[in-house]
């Protein structure tokens, strides 16, 4: 058992895998979290589920690293998605993967994955001190006290900082870990939200609200440029302010900067359908359906609740009988089915995003050892970093990974010490 004391300051994702790893190579850390729970946003992740890593290899894994994917080779080699999966079934959480995929829990529960980690943490008598850490003392480049709001601690050898993003602010990250760090002479980069739900002008979305489209083309047009920024397929959900879903909070990563009117969204409501299929299949329902009017006749290419926001889209009457659409009417129908645009109005508030863009700056910390290169016994680890990435269980991976390499950075040091 090591006598060196590492404390760990936040006890979120990273935090906790980072006292998993230490205590798994005998070294029993000290962990500051304010919260009486640990992992709170964990607990919350994946709408309760918890979608822990992307079973994927690690150069797949590279392509959904949004900013600073270079960073994260080394530590993402080192501990893969495999090796997450790994270190949950032997905690005692089977996992299962389904569609893109994603790992989950088999019990569909993110509280087995938080569980799994402070059994391990507390049974093997990590001390866990419930106070947040306001302020951090250094001398020769080291970090010698954590000030607490209660207690002033001395005496740590080595410190993780990891005290997550700004988004969520109930769940603890409040973005106290950017002050922490800027004391201590590091460079916060703009921080904005990602993976957020958008804001759209369209009323539309709100007579829309809670549908949720399977398998839809998403294209985001820049208009400045005249660039597509992205082009994905999936799932897309209208909310009463936009837009929100898995591949649009993907989209919206590369959605800056963010200006209103700047962008708009194009979606495909028939993607494996191409033009002249989807006039064939237009055609023979407004055939089927020629005494009807066309809200009606389109009830089965499209689900209820969109038909008379898209015929308001395609500037049709919503009593046009299906029988007297004329050529060019069909065509606008066609038309909208492969392109229905919104405009973005902006973003969700930071408090509503899924991660932080933006952090701690990459060059400022050595990405083999996570160690800061301004400090000589500070560590980082999770969304702190400058790191984003698409949703998937990318997020968490990227807490892991480099969670474990501070962790074993830590270890190599002290076994070269010893
Ligand atoms: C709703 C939601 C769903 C998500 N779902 C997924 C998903 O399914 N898969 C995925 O990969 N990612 C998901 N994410 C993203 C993922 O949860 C985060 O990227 C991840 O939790 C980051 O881990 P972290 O340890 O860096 O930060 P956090 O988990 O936020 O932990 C930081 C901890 O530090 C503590 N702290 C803050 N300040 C201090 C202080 N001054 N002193 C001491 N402690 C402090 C906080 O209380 C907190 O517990 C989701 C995010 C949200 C908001």
């Amino acid at each position: 058992m090591s006598n060196d004391k590492v404390a760990i300051i936040g006890g979120g994702a990273a935090g906790l895998f980072a006292s998993c790893r230490l205590i798994q190579c005998d070294i029993i850390p000290t962990l500051f979290e304010p919260n009486q729970l640990l992992g709170m946003k964990l607990g919350i992740t994946g709408k309760g589920r918890c979608n822990v890593t992307n079973n994927c290899s690690v150069s797949e894994f590279m392509e959904s690293i949004v900013s600073n994917p270079k960073f994260m080779y080394s530590s993402l080699n080192r501990f893969t998605p495999a090796d997450t999966m790994a270190f949950f079934e032997n905690l005692g959480v089977p996992l299962k993967t389904e569609r893109g995929r994603r790992v989950f829990p088999v019990s569909d529960k993110a509280t087995d994955i938080v569980l799994a980690m402070k059994n391990f943490i507390v049974s093997n008598g990590c001390r866990i001190i419930s106070e947040r850490v306001t302020s951090l003392s250094s001398s020769d480049n080291r970090v010698t006290e954590i000030k607490t709001n209660r207690k002033t601690y001395p005496g740590f050898d080595y410190v993780i900082l990891c005290t997550g993003g700004l988004s969520y602010p109930k769940t603890g990250s409040t973005g106290d870990g950017y002050k922490l760090a800027s004391s201590l002479g590091h460079t916060v980069t703009d921080l904005s939200p990602s993976l957020i739900p958008l804001e759209c002008y369209e009323e539309s979305c709100k007579e829309m609200m809670g549908l949720s489209l399977k398998n839809t083309g998403v294209k985001i047009i820049d208009k400045n440029s005249g660039k597509i920024v992205y082009n994905d397929f999936g799932e897309v959900l209208f909310t009463h302010f936009g837009l929100s879903g898995p591949t649009i909070l993907s989209a919206s990563t590369h959605m800056y900067p963010m200006e209103p009117k700047r962008y708009s969204v194009s979606l495909d409501l028939k993607p494996a359908l191409d033009h002249e299929t989807l006039d064939r299949r237009v055609l023979s329902d407004f055939g089927k359906y020629s005494n009807k009017v066309i809200t009606n006749a389109l009830s089965d290419l499209l689900p209820s609740k969109m038909i008379v926001p898209f015929v308001d889209f395609c500037k049709l009457p919503r009593d046009k009988k299906a029988n007297s659409v004329t050529v060019a009417e069909r065509e606008s129908i066609v038309c909208g089915l492969k392109n229905f645009v919104f405009t973005v109005k902006g973003f969700r508030p930071i408090s509503e995003a899924m991660v932080t863009r933006g952090g701690i700056r990459v060059n400022e910390i050595n990405p083999n050892t996570l160690k800061s290169k301004k400090c000589d016994n500070l560590y980082f680890a999770g969304e702190i970093i400058d790191v984003d990435a698409y949703t998937g269980g990318f997020s968490l991976q990227i807490a892991f990974s480099t969670a474990n390499a501070a962790a074993m950075a830590i270890k190599d040091e002290i076994d070269n010490k010893n």
